[in-house]
């Protein structure tokens, strides 16, 4: 076993807060084991989704990444950010906090590096990986573990101080450290979040189907349900409502983070503004932040349910543009927003873009917006 005495877990701590972590914890790396029948359970319920990784061994067994691991640190940066978002006065779409500012990712894996490089100073044969998103190991699960925080019924980490806006990190090392204490729940007989998660994806207490989740389906690619498409509102990335309703959030202490605060894409951002995005305004406005990742048609089809969801006619223009445009399903989509918002004016546009479509779906969507305009009956057979 490595020499413990090199380093401890106070200096770690006290380096990792000067550097601008808030919150430090340290696992055993067999934490997660206790995880695969919760995992095998979910897979077989189908209550993941398709971005999950479905190999189980992946996702609890750190041996895979550093063959003599004996702890993980876990980190916790809050981005509950100073910050009051403008209302602009047209439609807009939202943006999660979580993609507010910069990229949380190169954020944290900078403070990881700053926390390595004191480690090895101290330490100098010590083998680290550093985690930040990239990984399928269960982060959640390692910072509970770690006594970052407590289980919400939401599924998220909630920390007393913190509150669960929080953006997590992991190192693994081979130094044994004395794990911590786990925080038993602290949610009682609230169910804020569970009665106001809009996508009613919170099916029981610690319980989330992520297929229902709408901040799993601002990010799925394609065509999306039609329920789906009411009940996602004006989300253009993520979902943060289990979240806002948390009474721990209300209380959570506020964080002084300039590389948290939005820059060029507003909370609130301009909904015909994303419409009309082309490829070097999606990198100038999304590229530096965590909502670039799906990239610009995801973004785009979000904004055009935003903009049926919120009635904006401003939208009409550009899916003029968006129907003739390279994706078939932005196609499609826009076909169908135009037969919402512009009724009857769009028919020549609509019918001429159908005569000439090729994708199926995107016809069929075509179809469904002239037999809307016409007020005739789409039946779900001519899908
Ligand atoms: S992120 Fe939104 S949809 Fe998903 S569980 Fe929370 S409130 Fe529900
Ligand atoms: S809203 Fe209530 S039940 Fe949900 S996580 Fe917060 S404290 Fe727990």
């Amino acid at each position: 076993m490595f020499n413990v005495t090199c380093v401890t877990k106070d200096e770690i701590r006290e380096f990792a807060y000067k550097s601008g972590i808030d919150i430090v914890g340290f696992a055993s790396p067999d934490c997660l084991f206790k995880y695969r029948d919760l995992l095998t359970n979910r897979y077989e319920n189908g209550l993941s989704c398709n971005i999950e990784v479905n190999d189980i061994e992946k996702r609890i067994n750190p041996y895979i990444l550093l063959e003599d691991v004996k702890s993980i640190i876990s980190v916790a940066v809050s981005y509950n950010v100073v910050y009051e978002a403008d209302s602009p006065k047209s439609a807009y779409g939202t943006i999660s906090r979580t993609a507010w500012g910069v990229d949380y990712h190169k954020v944290l894996i900078n403070l990881l590096e700053k926390l390595r490089i004191f480690i090895l100073s101290k330490c100098n044969d010590a083998k680290t990986v550093l985690l930040v998103d990239n990984n399928p190991l269960l982060e959640r699960a390692i910072a509970y573990n770690a006594g970052i925080g407590f289980y919400g019924k939401n599924n998220m980490i909630i920390n007393e101080k913190y509150g669960s806006y929080l953006f997590l990190g992991e190192m693994l090392l081979n130094i044994f450290f004395e794990p911590d204490k786990k925080i038993v729940s602290k949610c009682g007989s609230c169910t804020r979040c569970l009665k106001a998660c809009p996508g009613k994806a919170l099916v029981g207490e610690y319980k989330i189907d992520a297929n229902k989740c709408l901040s799993y389906a601002t990010i799925k690619k394609g065509y999306l349900s039609d329920d789906t498409i009411k009940k996602i509102g004006t989300r253009i990335y993520g979902c943060d409502t289990c979240q806002d309703v948390c009474p721990f959030n209300k209380t959570a202490k506020r964080v002084i983070k300039d590389e948290f605060i939005p820059r060029g894409l507003k909370p609130k951002h301009d909904l015909k503004e994303i419409l009309s995005l082309n490829k070097e305004k999606f990198q100038e406005v999304f590229g530096p932040t965590s909502a670039s990742w799906r990239g610009k048609n995801t973004i785009i089809r979000n904004a055009i349910i935003a903009a049926i969801n919120s009635n904006d006619t401003r939208a009409v223009e550009p899916l003029k543009s968006l129907i003739n445009g390279e994706s078939a399903y932005l196609r499609g989509y826009s076909a169908y927003a135009l037969s919402i918002l512009d009724g009857e004016n769009s028919l020549p546009y609509i019918e001429k873009a159908y005569f000439k479509e090729t994708d199926v779906s995107a016809k069929m969507f075509m179809k469904k917006a002239i037999k809307k305009i016409r007020g005739e009956v789409f039946e779900d057979n001519e899908r």
